[in-house]
C-alpha cells in the first residue's frame, strides 16, 4: 500500500469504524490500526526506517481531528517500538517489538512521578542491582496506558536517589511480583487514552531487561519522538478548530448576514489557518530532522512542539468564541478541542520547559561578545 492510499483508508476508517467505538477505543480501534499499519511506520520488516516521519505526521494529524486520544494511543507504540528496536536485548525485543507493532502487547513509558514531573532528576525510584538482576522500587504517575501495560520502560535511578545518581531505563513486565498499574483521575483531554498510576515494590527485573543506554537519554530520544508527535496532534486539533470555526461562522446569522461575514470573526479564521500552516512547516522540519540525525534536531523539536501546542490552545479558544454560548456546551466539539489542546501543553515537556530551554540555548547562540 503506498502513501496515498494509506491515508485514504484511514480517512476512510475514521469515516466508517471510528463512531462505532467513538471514546471507547482501547484497544479493539488499536487493532484495526495496527491491519492498517499505523504502529509500524517507522519500520521496514524489523529494521527501523525513520525516512517515514512524514507519513507519521500526516496520520498523527488526521487522527488527532477526530479523536485525539486515538492519535495518542498509536504513537505511544510507536515509541516503544522504536525503543526496543534502538536498545533493548535481542531476547526482549522478540518478546515485546511485532506484538507491540501488531497492538497485541502495551507498553508504558514510565518517568513522571508524584513528586517529579518537569524536574525529572528529583526521581525517587531506585533499582539496585543484585548479581544478574535488578530489584526496583518506586512509584510513577500520569503514565499513559499504565492500568492496561504488558511491559513499561521505567527510567530509574540506579543504587541510591540522590539528585547526582546513574539513571537507566529498564523494561518492567507488569506480571511480575510487585508490579502494579491502576487507573488514575479522568482526564479532560484525550479522552479514551488510559492514563494512571504504576507501583513498584521489590520487583525483581532481569539484568536483560536493561536498555543499552544511559537512562535519561535514551528516554530523551524517545522523548523527541513524542515531542514531534505532540506537535503533529496540535496542528490536527488546529485543522479542527479551523472547520468547526469556519462552519459556525457561514450557519449562524447576527445583524442580517453570516458571522463570517463580519471582519472580527474573519481576522480569527484568518490568524488560526496562518498558526497552523506555520505550526505544520515547523513540525514537518522536525521530522525531516528526526531521520537526519540521531535523537533530530532538538531545538527544532522543541520550537515545534511549544509553538504548535500554544497555538493550538489559542486558536481552539478563539473557535470557542466563534461558537458563543453554544462553545461552552460540554458535548460541544470546540470545548472537547480546547481541553485536548491544554494536554499538548502540559505533557512531553511543559511549554514553559520548552521556553526555558530554548531561551538558555538562545542566549548562548546569539551571545557573539
Ligand atoms: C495526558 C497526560 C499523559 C501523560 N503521559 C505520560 C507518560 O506516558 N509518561 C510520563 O512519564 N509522564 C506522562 N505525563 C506526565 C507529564 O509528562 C507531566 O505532567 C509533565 O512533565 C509536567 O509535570 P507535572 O505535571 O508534575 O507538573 P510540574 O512539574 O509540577 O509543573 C507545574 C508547573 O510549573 C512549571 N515549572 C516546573 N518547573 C519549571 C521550570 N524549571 N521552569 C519553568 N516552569 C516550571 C511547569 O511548566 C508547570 O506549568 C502525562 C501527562 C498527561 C497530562
Amino acid at each position: 500500500m503506498d502513501e496515498a492510499q494509506l491515508l485514504t483508508r484511514l480517512e476512510t476508517w475514521c469515516a466508517e469504524r471510528l463512531p462505532s467505538y467513538g471514546t471507547d477505543f482501547f484497544p479493539g480501534a488499536l487493532h484495526e490500526l495496527a491491519d492498517l499499519g499505523l504502529q509500524s511506520l517507522l519500520f521496514d520488516g524489523e529494521e527501523l526506517n525513520l525516512d517515514r516521519g512524514l507519513l507519521v505526521h500526516e496520520t498523527s494529524e488526521r487522527l488527532a481531528r477526530v479523536m485525539p486520544g486515538l492519535a495518542v494511543a498509536t504513537s505511544v507504540a510507536r515509541l516503544h517500538a522504536y525503543l526496543l528496536a534502538k536498545y533493548a536485548h535481542p531476547q526482549v525485543r522478540r518478546k515485546y517489538l511485532e506484538a507491540t507493532k501488531r497492538a497485541e502487547a502495551f507498553g508504558g513509558f514510565a518517568m513522571t512521578e508524584p513528586h517529579a514531573g518537569t524536574d525529572v532528576r528529583a526521581m525517587r525510584t531506585v533499582a539496585v542491582r543484585r548479581g544478574d538482576e535488578y530489584v526496583l522500587n518506586g512509584s510513577k504517575s500520569w503514565i499513559g496506558l499504565a492500568p492496561v501495560s504488558d511491559y513499561v520502560i521505567v527510567l530509574a535511578k540506579e543504587g541510591h536517589d540522590g539528585r547526582d545518581a546513574d539513571t537507566i531505563a529498564l523494561v518492567v513486565e507488569m506480571d511480575s511480583p510487585g508490579a502494579s498499574g491502576a487507573p488514575g483521575p479522568a482526564l479532560s483531554g484525550v479522552l479514551g487514552m488510559p492514563n494512571g498510576t504504576l507501583e513498584f515494590t521489590d520487583v525483581v527485573v532481569p539484568a536483560q531487561n536493561l536498555l543499552t543506554c544511559d537512562g535519561f537519554a535514551g528516554m530523551m530520544d524517545g522523548l523527541n519522538l513524542a515531542r514531534i508527535e505532540a506537535a503533529s496532534y496540535s496542528c490536527g486539533l488546529m485543522y479542527r478548530a479551523l472547520e468547526l470555526g469556519t462552519g459556525r461562522a457561514n450557519s449562524r446569522e447576527a445583524f442580517g448576514k453570516p458571522l463570517s461575514a463580519l471582519p472580527s470573526i474573519q481576522i480569527k479564521l484568518g490568524r488560526m489557518w496562518t498558526d497552523y500552516r506555520a505550526a505544520r512547516e515547523l513540525t514537518l522540519a522536525a521530522v525531516a530532522s528526526f531521520a537526519d540525525q540521531p535523537g533530530g534536531d532538538r531545538d527544532l523539536i522543541s520550537m515545534a512542539k511549544l509553538f504548535a501546542s500554544d497555538a493550538a490552545r489559542r486558536h481552539t479558544d478563539e473557535a470557542m468564541q466563534i461558537f458563543g454560548a453554544a462553545g461552552l456546551a460540554q458535548d460541544a466539539q470546540v470545548w472537547q478541542l480546547h481541553n485536548d489542546a491544554k494536554v499538548m501543553q502540559i505533557f512531553d515537556g511543559t511549554s514553559e520547559i520548552h521556553e526555558t530551554m530554548l531561551g538558555r540555548r538562545a542566549v548562548k547562540e546569539f551571545t557573539h561578545v
